[in-house]
């Protein structure tokens, strides 16, 4: 996979893609990640990427030209139209980071991992000329019901979710399909839920609860069941625990 961030804070990405999981995942050739000087595409002498709005309002607001030809640029062609489907590549996403996009979730990330490319748009300021997200992209894309400075956080957390369930990018393949979002409920035997579930319930479990030594911790015990040794009762205590914790933090998952 190859990731393109396209930012005007280029130095924004120094850190946090030389840790962990993408740091490993980069050292061995899993995900390459190219970051973008959005100045580099303009043309005038102050190296402008932003204008003032249509219509008057607060802020600024980043210009198409800018971003078009970044793009372009790195595709090595013309969009065109990209939301027109001869232009599209099915293999690359080109991404816009927005507050007004759709909800990223796993299930997004777990269709991301797919492809060959992503460009990521980093807006800033009041936002990106609509055209952009029109024409140019082909997913506008939120990581939560908030606002935040830049795009720049977020797409690197789109890349750190995608990047984990990339095969061998993580030390133990299992690990990425036991994870909170990834099981629907209705793949689980009804045997295995407790009494008071109904069923027929559908989906998604977070994480169960994980504990490690000291099996006592200022009074706080581990649970009994967790160190008795018992492979089976130790997956039902968990899909029990995952439950519940769902039902107490997440019950809009169930
Ligand atoms: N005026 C916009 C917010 C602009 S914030 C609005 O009200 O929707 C500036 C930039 O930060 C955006 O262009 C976008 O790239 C990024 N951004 C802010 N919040 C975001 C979020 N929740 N998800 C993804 N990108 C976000």
């Amino acid at each position: 996979m190859r990731f393109d961030l396209i930012t005007i804070f280029p130095e924004f990405f120094a850190g946090p893609l030389e840790h962990g999981i993408v740091r490993r995942a980069r050292e061995a050739a899993l995900i390459h990640a190219h970051v973008q000087d959005l100045r580099e595409f303009t043309k005038d002498r102050h190296r402008t990427v932003d204008d003032r709005p249509f219509g008057g309002g607060e802020g600024m607001v980043l210009k198409p030209e800018p971003l078009f030809d970044a793009v372009e640029s790195l595709l090595g062609r013309s969009v065109g139209d990209a939301t027109s489907q001869d232009a599209r590549d099915p293999n690359t996403a080109i991404v816009l980071m927005s507050a007004a996009g759709k909800l990223f979730r796993q299930e997004t990330a777990r269709r991301y991992s797919q492809l060959q490319r992503m460009i990521l748009i980093c807006g800033r300021y009041e936002g990106v000329d609509e055209r952009v997200a029109e024409h140019l992209a082909t997913e506008e894309i939120s990581i939560g019901d908030f606002v935040l400075s830049g795009g720049e956080l977020p797409a690197l957390l789109v890349v750190d979710a995608v990047t984990r369930l990339i095969p061998g990018a993580l030390g133990n393949e299992a690990s990425s399909q036991n994870e909170s979002f990834s099981e629907s409920l209705s793949a689980v035997p009804s045997s295995r839920l407790p009494a008071n579930y109904p069923t027929a319930a559908t989906g998604m479990l977070l994480d169960y609860p994980h504990y490690t030594r000291p099996a006592e911790y200022r009074g706080w015990k581990v649970p009994e069941t967790l160190i008795g040794g018992n492979h089976e009762e130790v997956a039902k205590w968990r899909r029990a625990a995952a439950l519940e914790k769902t039902r107490r933090n997440r019950p809009d998952l169930l």
